[in-house]
């Protein structure tokens, strides 16, 4: 199955907010200018959350499934990582 079949067996009630934050923008400066573009944060999202946008990431987090990969993988600690509001988020459409 591919990972876009999976993600359909998903559905998202949007929080109003998001539940993702970076907390440094330089450190993304920093982590584009060691790991290169897309950084590990765009790289490990099987979701596609993260983009890199006129030298900064915006976050899809609409589009979060809640792994928390991201959060292990950003090699600055530089993400702000919380649940969305309890009712908000992912749920399985066929559990
Ligand atoms: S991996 Fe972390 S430091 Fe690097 S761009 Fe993503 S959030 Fe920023
Ligand atoms: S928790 Fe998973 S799906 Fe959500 S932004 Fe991080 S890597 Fe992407």
């Amino acid at each position: 199955m591919r990972i876009e079949e999976k993600l359909y067996t998903l559905r998202y009630k949007k929080d109003d907010k998001s539940h993702l934050k970076i907390l440094d923008g330089d450190k993304c400066l920093e982590c584009e200018k060691e790991y290169g573009d897309p950084q590990p944060c765009i790289s490990i999202c099987p979701a596609n959350v993260y983009t890199w946008q006129n030298n900064k990431i915006v976050i899809g987090y609409e589009n979060c499934v809640e792994c928390g990969a991201c959060r292990i993988a950003c090699p600055f600690e530089n993400i702000l990582w919380n649940y969305p509001k309890y009712g908000k988020g992912i749920a399985l459409r066929y559990g």
